[in-house]
């Protein structure tokens, strides 16, 4: 019992973080911009967010955040890629 609480919690905090993330976007003007590049523009997807993301990986209780936030980061680079040939935002 008392693991599957703990596994939910984590879960749930990773779940919770990796949306979190994405609400920097409300920030922006259009909020939605099918051509735009989330790394790079948004101040949650920075090189600098980003690097701190990476550090999350290596320690064991923010381990699952980390690695949910660098997939977030690394989806949004593939979706920029596909869309307008960038991994980034210059
Ligand atoms: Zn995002």
């Amino acid at each position: 019992m008392v693991l599957f609480r703990n596994k939910w919690q984590l879960a749930s905090l990773v779940m919770i973080s990796t949306m979190l993330v994405d609400l920097d976007h409300l920030l922006a003007n259009p909020i939605y911009d099918p051509n735009r590049c989330s790394i790079g523009f948004h101040p949650l997807h920075g090189f600098l967010p980003i690097a701190g993301y990476l550090l999350l990986c290596f320690h064991p209780l923010t381990r699952l955040a980390g690695i949910g936030l660098v997939i977030h980061m690394a989806l949004d680079a593939i979706d920029c890629q596909l869309t307008s040939g960038l991994w980034y935002m210059p």
